[in-house]
């Protein structure tokens, strides 16, 4: 057993700090992904640097209407929060699919965002050949049991998908990620834009610096994201609960007269990250709210899919899932604001 050191953050400025200089150490917030990690080898930190008990576990309003939630705040609570709840119920219901009850108590926003993925040979030490885990080494996965892997924007280096059910909801929300920095400035970065493709370096994953830390996640007011109050997130698993995602759908529609305002439309399951179709988005504006109207954009948002040994079953399957998706979410009843 390898010997760790744990220390508690204070606040955001020392936990950067301490986090940013020594490339060993990594952050402990709700630890229902990096104990696993640790538990497999598949990181080895030397030092924990535990920022649960900083103060940002809860949710306030901006000054602009919107939303702030912690980065410490757990997953439990922003899914039963009434503002969530009513104002962006694809939020609370992602959450709500992720996981089990007992993880969702444990597992804060910020480490939601920062999950790794499932893929089985990136978790299996046995497997040398890991892009991910091991840089320059290869993809088991691309001649393997790839059923849970990816069909879009993967690379020949890894084919792995993103585990994350909050954030396929976040990335159809236009949320913006908060952070503070290790030279004490604050980011603000659009939620599309943190998560990488994998590209030629699997292994970095989002646009985060060594030692950043989530402190919350910006949710816009609702006059900027009309379509919020009528979002809807479907997920299909190989069982009822505790699976990940074989594909997931976050949607939204804002109709008027029975014709599409503004839709928003995010894959999960099939991708490195969050998948927004911003192509199949513009397919659905201006169209009847209609079972036409979903299948075309479904056609859209699937083209270019690259499919591997055994998922190819993947690209009907988020097919029919768009469409199911988007007629749930046309017949949802809107919540006023
Ligand atoms: Fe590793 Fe990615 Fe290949 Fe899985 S898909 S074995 S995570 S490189």
């Amino acid at each position: 057993m390898k010997p760790i050191t744990y220390a508690r953050a204070t606040d955001a400025a020392n936990a950067t700090a301490e986090t940013g200089k020594d490339p060993q150490s990594r952050y402990l917030a709700g630890g229902t992904n990096i104990l696993d990690l640790m538990k497999y080898s598949v990181e080895n930190p030397d030092r924990l640097i535990d920022v649960s008990r900083l103060p940002m576990s809860d949710l306030s309003m901006l000054s602009n209407g919107g939303v702030l939630l912690g980065g410490m705040m757990k997953n439990s609570d922003t899914a039963a929060h009434a503002i969530i709840r009513e104002r962006y119920p694809v939020l609370s219901e992602a959450i709500l699919a992720g996981a089990t009850g007992q993880i969702r108590n444990m597992a804060s926003n910020g480490g939601n965002l920062l999950q790794r993925t499932r893929c089985h040979y990136f978790y299996d030490i046995a497997f040398k050949e890991c892009n991910k885990r091991n840089p320059g080494s290869g993809c088991a996965a691309l001649n393997g049991i790839n059923r849970a892997h990816a069909v879009l924007g993967a690379s020949e280096k890894c084919i792995a998908t993103h585990p994350s059910d909050m954030c396929i909801a976040l990335a159809a929300l236009d949320a913006v990620v908060v952070t503070s920095r290790p030279n004490g400035e604050t980011r603000r970065i659009p939620f599309t834009e943190f998560h990488l493709l994998p590209g030629n370096t699997p292994q970095i994953e989002t646009v985060l610096e060594r030692g950043e830390l989530i402190t919350g996640i910006e949710l816009p007011p609702a006059s900027a994201v009309p379509f919020a109050a009528k979002s809807h997130y479907l997920k299909v698993r190989d069982r009822a609960s505790y699976a990940f995602a074989l594909v997931s759908v976050a949607s939204a529609l804002q109709i008027e007269n029975g014709v599409i305002k503004s839709a928003r439309l995010v894959l999960g399951g099939v991708a490195h990250k969050p998948w927004r179709s911003k192509e199949a988005e513009v397919a659905l504006v201006g169209k009847p709210a209609n079972t036409a109207t979903y299948k075309a954009a479904a056609e859209i948002a699937l083209k270019g899919a690259k499919t591997y040994k055994h998922n190819a079953f993947k690209v009907p399957l988020a097919k029919q899932t768009i469409i199911r998706a988007l007629e749930e979410t046309a017949s949802m009843k809107e919540v006023a604001a």
